[in-house]
């Protein structure tokens, strides 16, 4: 199956649901702390890079969060998601709203 993607961020098309540039940007901001996903428990997210979209094992997978919140690991913010083996960069997540 093959996926168009385009940047959630910037709107331009990306190999990626994110591209090099946002991810850049996201990176930074992760890396000075200014910024946190806010990710919780039982919030449902998807992993917003086609790579992971395109593994069958993942494609169109809604994860749940089961960690309390996110913390830090190795410099980068992770979370636990359940049926996930190990912490998952939350920088990679993109949350569900279902309100919009
Ligand atoms: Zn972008």
């Amino acid at each position: 199956m093959e996926y168009n993607c385009t940047c959630i961020d910037c709107k331009q098309a990306s190999a990626t649901w994110v591209c090099d540039e946002c991810q850049e940007l996201r990176d930074k901001r992760f890396k000075e702390k200014k910024t946190d996903t806010g990710l919780k428990n039982g919030d449902q997210v998807v992993m917003h890079t086609c790579m992971e979209a395109k593994n069958p094992k993942y494609a169109g997978k809604i994860w749940t969060v089961s960690s309390e919140h996110e913390w830090e690991l190795c410099g980068s913010m992770v979370v636990m998601l359940e049926g996930f083996s190990g912490a998952f960069a939350s920088q990679y997540l993109q949350k569900l709203d279902f309100t919009k």
